[in-house]
């Protein structure tokens, strides 16, 4: 049902400057930056082997990344698993006892449908469910 580690989602506080390790340090290319509204992001994403690196940098104060980073400060802030079929796995992981955010698919980056699993069932990690036509 789990396909793969679809990207790794990390906080930061600003785009522009994180991307300067990743490409130029670290070498990465830049596949695509994208503002989603619904989300309050900006996002950019770097593909590494068969998975991607998200950096998510929030676009309102108010935002889930702004208040992400002013708890717990920037770094990784959720895994990201690639489903087949996002309904059949959400409803697959209900049955199984593990508390939803999202009960109903929505958009994510890239085109992706997504939602997030309650980190309260999952060890304290916030699991994305990505479904990608690719
Ligand atoms: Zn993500």
């Amino acid at each position: 049902m789990m396909r793969k580690i679809d990207h790794i989602g990390i906080a930061v506080k600003n785009l522009e400057e994180a991307l300067k390790l990743y490409t130029e340090v670290l070498g990465l290319e830049i596949e695509g930056t994208e503002v989603v509204e619904d989300q309050k992001v900006k996002v950019a994403f770097l593909p590494v082997g068969d998975s991607e690196i998200e950096l998510l940098e929030s676009t309102d104060p108010e935002g889930p990344i702004a208040r992400y980073i002013e708890k717990r400060g920037e770094g990784i802030q959720h895994l990201a698993l690639r489903v087949d079929d996002i309904e059949q796995a959400l409803e697959e992981v209900k049955k199984k006892g593990i508390k939803l955010i999202d009960e109903k698919p929505r958009y994510g980056a890239g085109n992706a449908r997504i939602a997030f699993l309650h980190p309260k069932s999952t060890n304290g990690v916030l699991i994305e469910l990505t479904e990608r036509k690719k």
